[in-house]
């Protein structure tokens, strides 16, 4: 079953069950987070945040990423040449990313798993789904690139 992402009242009771102070910028941060529909880079999480509370500094934003990754609030992917995007921690996918258009798609992690024991039994490797992206060309780049050779053969 699929495990929903947290929102900012769990990242809230995390933050306190660690006996870390939960701040403004923490809070305003897991709010972000909670909102975005997809992935976001540490820019686009600052300039959300600055929206907000005009003080905080790239800095203050970085920090409290790094904190909630070392309590499993957060997780992070690495998206083709880009840098490195963030969500709340939650069900385990996979991502694609084209290298023509930088589309990115999230698919089921269970896409993995024959791959995934193979990996395990024969290299004894232990596979992150989620960490790195795959890349690949989408479905609409390939039928640009068929539609590009066929028009050159003419
Ligand atoms: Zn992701
Ligand atoms: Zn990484
Ligand atoms: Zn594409």
């Amino acid at each position: 079953m699929a495990t929903p992402r947290a929102d900012e009242d769990t990242v809230v009771s995390v933050i306190r069950g660690a006996a870390k102070r939960v701040t403004v910028a923490k809070r305003t941060v897991a709010e972000v987070l909670a909102s975005a529909p997809g992935h976001l880079t540490t820019d686009e999480i600052t300039l959300a945040v600055q929206e907000r509370l005009p003080d905080v500094s790239p800095s203050t934003v970085y920090r409290i990423l790094e904190e909630f990754e070392e309590l499993n609030i957060v997780v992070h992917a690495h998206l083709g040449q880009h840098a490195a995007v963030y969500h709340l921690a939650g069900a385990v996918h996979g991502h694609l990313t084209c290298e023509d258009c930088h589309a990115t798609f999230e698919i089921p992690a269970d896409h993995f798993d024959a791959l995934s024991k193979k990996l395990l039994t024969t290299y004894g490797f232990r596979l992150d789904r989620h960490h790195v992206a795959l890349s690949g060309a989408c479905a609409t780049c390939q039928a640009v690139r068929h539609a590009t050779i066929a028009t050159r053969s003419k």
